[in-house]
């Protein structure tokens, strides 16, 4: 797999920074060269399927411990 280059410089490493735009409610992210800080791309402040992951894990935890306290009420 080719290495992704800065276009002005050729460094080959990269950094988020987070910015909220003037005039702008929410927050972005701007991928950009970690040495000259050229802007790359631009992605959302928020991970989306990072936050659905962890309320997916969140909710099978919950039905877990649920079930648990079921069969314990059950026993009595
Ligand atoms: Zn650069």
């Amino acid at each position: 797999m080719a290495a992704s280059m800065c276009p002005s410089c050729k460094a080959k490493s990269f950094e988020l920074k987070l910015i909220r735009p003037e005039n702008s409610a929410v927050d972005i992210c701007f991928i950009q060269c970690s040495k000259c800080g050229r802007v790359i791309g631009i992605t959302d402040a928020v991970n989306i399927p990072a936050i659905l992951k962890a309320h997916g894990e969140l909710l099978n935890e919950t039905r877990g411990l649920l079930r648990e306290l079921k069969s314990f009420i059950e026993a009595k």
